[in-house]
Order: C-alpha cells, then structure tokens, then sequence
C-alpha cells in the first residue's frame, strides 16, 4: 500500500490541429517530422539498453517492437502522404493515423491485440512528444511521492517511472496481462486496475491512498484515515526490513519440521527476486509471459536461451516449467485465437491448446530438456509441469510427447536431460480421481487458483462472484486435505503453487493437511517463513482439524483471523477482512 499525491495523466498527448499547412511549410513540417522520428528511435534503444540492464532482456524487447512500428513503412509512408498531399501538420496526421488504428481495434475483444494498440498509442505519443519538445511527464513541479492515475499506462510511461518518485498506480482499464501491469509488479510498485471513473474523481495533487491488498484506492482520505495509513504504512516497513533478516535461515516450522518454501515467476528479474527473498528454488515459471511479448511462438533457440537465463539467476538452479497455459483470459493470435468464445475458461486453453498445436509444444518440451542438461551442469534440476490435467489419457499423451522429443534430440545428437513429469492438480475431475492420476505422475502442484474457481463455478476474475471464490471455502479444504492425504499415501512430492500458499491463514491450515511445499510470489516468501517459526506441526494440525468442523467460509475466516492474532499477531496488518 502507498500514500502519495495524485499526478493524473489524460489523453492530451495528441493535439488534433484542424490548420492546414500552407505550400511553403510542407518541406519544413517534413524535416521536423524526421527530426522527431530519428530523435524517438534514439529514446526508444536508450530505453531498451536501460531495461535490458536492469529489468531483463523479455521485458526490454518490447522497445525493440515499438522501435520496428516507428520504422514500419506503411506507417512512415501514411503520415508522409497526409502531410504532402492532404497538407496536414505532423500533429494532425499522428493523430489521424491514431484514430484510424483505435477503430480498427475497436472491434476486437482480443486483450493481446488490445495491448498492441496499445504499442502503437505509446510510439505515436512519443513521437507527438518529440514534436512539441515535451518528453516526460516529469516536468513537474509536484513532489514525490505521486500517485499516477491514468486510463491505462503505456509501457514506456512505466519505465520512465523509475526516474521519479512513484509510490503507485490506479488505472482506469488495464489487466494483468498488459506489459505495464508485470513491470510495475516486477519492481514492487502497488498498483490497483479496473477502477472505472477515477479519472473524473480525482486531480492533480489529491492526495490518494492506494491499498493493493484489496484493490482499495480513498481520494483525500480525512486526517484520521490518512494518519491510520500513515501508521500502517510504517509499520510495513519495519515489517518488511525486520522479516528480510530471516532471508538466509532455511525454513521450518516452531518444532524444527523442513519446509520448501519456493518462488512463481514470470520473467528473469522475478527470478533474481526469488534468490533475494529467499526462496530455495522456483516452484512455478509461467512461460506464456515469454509467449505473449513474442509476435510468433518463440523457436526453440530463442526458447532455450530464455530458459537457460532463468535456470542461471534461479535459487540454487531449480526450476519447474510449466508448459505453455494459453486461453481463458490470456490469448495469442497466433494460435488460433481469433474466435471468441462462449466460456473461455471451460474451453479451448491450457494443455487442451498445447495438444491441438503438436509442432509448438513439441518446440516447448525441447528447449525445456535442453535447457534441463544445463541446469544440470550448474547442480540444479529442471522439472516440467502440465497445466490443467483433466484426465488420465492427457497424461499419457503428454508422456508419449516428452519420449518423442527425447528421441528427437538424441537422433539429432543434441545435448538434453530427462526430467521429472508433474501435473498441475487443478480441476475438480483430477481432484477426484488423484489415486488414480498420481500413480502415473512423479509429482503433483495444485494450481489453487483455478481449482477453486472451478470448484465454486466462480469465475476467479468476477468481483461479482468473488465472495464464492474463496480458499478458505469449506469444500476447498475437505478436498485440499484429501488430495494431500493421496499423494503423501502415494509417496508423491506435492506442492501448492496457488496464490493461497502466500495467504497466512491458508498457509497455516495447509500445513495442518500436511502439505511441506508452497510456491508464492517471492515477496511473501520471509512473512510465510516467519509464520512457519510459531506454529508446530501438531498446533498447525489442530487449528485445521477445528476449520474442517466449521460450515461456512465466514466462520472459517474469522476462526482464522483469531487463531493467526494469537499464533503471529506481528503479522496480523497483513490481511485485511
Ligand atoms: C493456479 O491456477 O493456481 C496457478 C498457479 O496458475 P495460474 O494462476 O497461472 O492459472
Ligand atoms: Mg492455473
């Protein structure tokens, strides 16, 4: 959460000017139009360097692609034409180009082929701001700490913001998946999307608070409100500074049982987070990310040197993949996705996608066990997880695909290790039938977040139904507690990579089902390992056994809430009820 004031950011980049240029003017507004572009182009590579070295490589390639858009001939050539022949300024034609580009993409319900308008918004703007001489917002006269409001921000605005003071972000639209939203969560900036309106709310120098714990954001709160966040806000810090001390002690519970505490990452810098909160490897890499700022499937070298950079800055080099999980609300069209459909997230996504693309996955399994013999070299592992398992013939067919790259590679004498096979346990059918699942497994990883919206048939990104899509659901720990009995039964190593494993009070109760691995977001990696410090293994086991008496999520949660201020009441401002 952030206290700060609030610097608004309106669609006033682009100014229409309706004036026509007179003949004599055309060359001059030619030449400064080049000027501006060559000027933007120099921007955009500095940027990239600037990312590259301290953000990672994925992230800086997005500079690479709006370098290419300003280099694009139809592009340089349209705006050329409008300024020649229709005698418009440079302005006016961006801004023609613009619009032209918004109602193309209007029609489209495709969320990546939003965020590529967005890339074109971001070139035009910068060009535009090329033109009048104004770069950055941050001519301005107010004092950090700021708080941007924005409709949604673009991804070079994003990383301008490291020069400034920014505290946090409220966008208007936005979604996880947009490339602004994974850099202000890669460098710890808390940011609230989906706040419809706001901008007609507030103004420049509000002053705002922004709780990313809720998705919470008060526009000049009153002074009992703000000097409550104020004290909040302290006593984060001094939370945070006094739990990062615990960074190099391994984790285990109050009575000395070892824990695995690991780290879910999206990209190299996540990575390097991972090894200083502590994590002792990465429990779950989501590879779409590498997908989803590529225009095409990465190939296999391109593919392998993305994982191989993940393997070097991972926590002692150990890495679970997880094979490309596609569809529901993250889509690519180069696969297919031009269609819309009915129920996404029961449809066509995850592995079911993966098999119907045999000649990307097979690319996908390849890289990864070639990237395996390398984790190897360096004394780490390379493990390979399967989203959204429904069936056992899914994971025989997954098998058959792994042997068959396999075979590939040794045909081709390239170098690779095999490695283990896991499912990730997140649908309800798999949940039921995990005996016989597990057998054919060599690990297990519940994906917590999609099993409890499929077991409450609560869509996860509904705030309508968020009150059905709740961990702490009764039905959600009996099934919990029944799967970690089956796969302790069936000696199977058995991880919980959803957000719930970095919740304190599911945390507690997982640990009393007996589960000994969790993967998080590697900021909540000391607060969890803390927690592990005050509850013994039969203390954790009784709290759970009571929870499991309990008939409603309510009740659930306010046991909790009451069990967690006597067990760590240190950690108690991290949850909000
Ligand atoms: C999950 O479903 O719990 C999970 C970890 O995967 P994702 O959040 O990427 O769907
Ligand atoms: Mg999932």
């Amino acid at each position: 959460m952030a206290i700060g004031t609030a610097y608004c950011i309106h669609q006033i980049f682009v100014d229409p000017n309706t004036q026509r240029l007179e003949d004599a003017e055309v060359n001059a507004e030619l030449a400064q139009y080049e000027a501006a572009r060559e000027r933007s182009v120099g921007d955009l590579r500095a940027l990239q360097a600037k990312v590259e070295s301290q953000v990672g490589h994925n992230e800086a390639a997005i500079f690479a692609v709006h370098e290419s858009i300003l280099r694009d001939a139809a592009f340089k050539d349209r705006i050329r034409q409008w300024i020649v022949k229709d005698r418009l300024t440079a302005q006016a034609a961006l801004h023609r180009l613009l619009n032209e580009y918004a109602s193309l993409f209007a029609r489209t319900k495709d969320e990546y082929l939003r965020d590529r308008l967005n890339d074109v918004r971001d070139v035009v703007v910068r060009l535009s701001a090329r033109l009048t001489k104004v770069l950055k917002p941050q001519s301005s006269p107010l004092a950090g700490p700021l708080i941007i409001v924005t409709d949604e921000l673009l991804p070079s605005q994003a990383i301008a913001l490291g020069d400034i003071d920014v505290k946090g972000i409220v966008t208007q639209t936005g979604s996880q998946t947009s490339h602004a939203a994974i850099i202000a969560r890669s460098r710890g900036i808390p940011a609230v999307s989906g706040i419809l309106g706001i901008l007609r709310q507030v103004k420049t120098g509000d002053t705002v608070i922004v709780d990313g714990r809720d998705g919470h954001v008060t526009i000049n709160p009153d002074s009992e409100t703000k000097s409550a966040y104020r004290k909040l806000e302290r006593e984060f810090f001094l939370l945070k500074d006094e739990l990062a001390a615990n960074r190099g002690a391994p984790a285990a519970t109050a009575d000395g049982q070892p824990l695995e505490l690991l780290a879910n990452i999206n990209n190299v810098a996540d990575a390097k987070a991972a090894k200083a909160m502590g994590a002792t490897g990465v429990g779950l890499f989501r590879t779409e990310y590498l997908y989803l700022t590529h225009r095409s499937v990465p190939n296999e070298q391109e593919q392998l040197t993305a994982y191989r950079e993940i393997v070097k800055a991972a926590p002692n080099h150990t890495v679970t993949i997880r094979t490309l999980d596609l569809g529901g609300d993250k889509t690519a069209p180069y696969l297919g996705h031009q269609y819309t459909e009915a129920n996404p997230f029961m449809g066509w996504r995850s592995i079911r996608l993966s098999f119907e693309h045999p000649e990307f996955f097979l690319v996908q399994l390849r890289a990864i066990l070639r990237a395996a013999a390398y984790a190897h070299e360096l004394g780490g592992q390379i493990r390979i997880m399967f989203p959204m398992i429904t069936t056992l013939e899914e994971i025989h067919r997954v098998r058959k695909m792994v042997r068959r790259a396999c075979r590939q590679l040794q045909d081709e004498s390239k170098p690779f290790r095999a490695v283990q096979l896991g499912m990730m346990l997140e649908v309800p059918a798999a949940a039921i039938s995990i005996r016989t699942l597990v057998t054919e497994v060599d690990f297990v990883s519940i994906g917590s977040n999609d099993l409890v919206q499929y077991l409450m048939a609560a869509d996860r990104d509904n705030p309508k139904v968020s009150h059905l899509c709740q961990p702490l659901a009764p039905p959600v720990l009996h099934l919990l507690t029944d799967v970690v009995r089956a796969c302790s039964e069936a000696k199977k190593p058995l991880t919980l990579c959803g957000e719930m494993a970095g919740q304190p009070r599911s945390f507690a109760l997982l640990l009393g089902m007996g589960l000994r691995s969790f993967s998080m977001s590697p900021s909540f990696i000391p607060t969890m390992k803390d927690l592990a410090t005050h509850l013994t293994v039969t203390d954790a086991g009784e709290i759970l056994q009571r929870a499991l008496k309990l008939k409603t999520t309510a009740r659930v949660r306010q046991y909790m809430r009451k069990q967690l201020a006597t067990i760590a009441p240190n950690l108690a401002l991290l949850e909000t009820d």
